[in-house]
């Protein structure tokens, strides 16, 4: 069902073949494309359900407090197999802020200020180079600089907002530890909404009012869009950034009867349940969780 809302909808994001780890002088990491990786444009949209279900699967690592590197890898490789989440144009209350001299954020998870100059902002996600800007007022650009590739990708998303462009350059930098939590936050979300309906009757009514808030914080901006022409017409979806096409795509699979999100009640793994199976993420799972449940009966 999901999958067929999609088809004939499209989108861009920019995903590069090798990602990195690097620590900036503040001490903080950051994922960073690395040294010469090549950048490939792709479909999001294409990606439903898996890009969806992995994002929510890094959470779940989280949730269930596995170990930093194992963490920390599964975050390199969603990070690797779709791209940066694209923080700096999802988190200010416009993607278009290059136009402005200041950024204003509403609240997230990320930075406590409502608002900090536009040069400041950008500070944060360029913490190792620098773009070469060239400021006229509030008009401004920047030399892509005989790099070919660059120079096509730039082209490719010259209708969109700039900062877009921008947070596709090689300098671009995301905080590790902002990543890793805005997959927790999906987990949660996710959770949150399962335990609502499996608990619904053995919890009381200010617990499940806690519940309704937790899940009502989810959500924002709705992504724009416009339709073209193509063979057949097509939903061309302007998420600036992929975090919020994701959020997109993750809202419609949580509302999805059909084939509802699972939790494996065995490996915590997320799933597509289907109406025969809502337990298990695998055939294996279900036949370990059997294996447990007989040894305790046994005892
Ligand atoms: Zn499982």
């Amino acid at each position: 069902m999901i999958k067929n809302l999609f088809e004939r909808s499209r989108s861009h994001w920019v995903r590069y073949n090798r990602y990195e780890l690097k620590t900036g002088k503040n001490g903080r990491r950051y994922i960073t494309p690395g040294k010469d990786a090549k950048p490939d444009v792709y479909n999001p949209l294409n990606m439903v359900p898996d890009i969806v279900l992995d994002a929510l699967n890094v959470g779940m690592l989280m949730m269930g407090r596995k170990p930093a590197a194992e963490v920390e890898r599964a975050v390199l490789k969603f990070v690797t197999q779709y791209g940066l989440l694209g923080l700096m144009t999802a988190l200010p209350t416009t993607p278009s802020f290059m136009d402005y001299k200041a950024v204003y954020l509403p609240k997230n998870h990320f930075i406590k200020e409502e608002s900090m100059s536009t040069d400041r902002y950008l500070a944060l996600f360029y913490p190792f180079d620098q773009l070469e800007l060239v400021k006229q007022g509030i008009e401004s650009s920047w030399k892509v600089s005989g790099d070919r590739t660059m120079i096509a990708l730039t082209m490719t998303f010259m209708d969109e907002p700039m900062a877009k462009t921008m947070s596709f350059q090689r300098q671009y930098a995301e905080p590790y530890d902002w990543v890793a939590q805005q997959f927790k936050d999906w987990a949660f979300t996710l959770t949150t909404s399962i335990l609502y309906y499996q608990d619904y009757h053995l919890i009381d009514q200010d617990t499940r009012e806690l519940y309704q808030k937790a899940m009502a914080v989810f959500g924002g901006i709705a992504p724009s869009y416009h339709i073209e022409l193509l063979d057949k017409p097509t939903i061309y979806w302007d998420f600036h950034s992929l975090l919020l096409g994701i959020q997109m795509m993750f809202s419609f699979m949580l509302v999805d009867n059909e084939q509802p999100l699972r939790v494996c009640k065995h490996c915590q793994k997320v799933f597509l349940g289907k109406p025969d199976n809502m337990d298990f993420c695998s055939a294996r799972c279900k036949e370990q969780s059997d294996i447990c449940k007989n040894r305790k009966e046994r005892d």
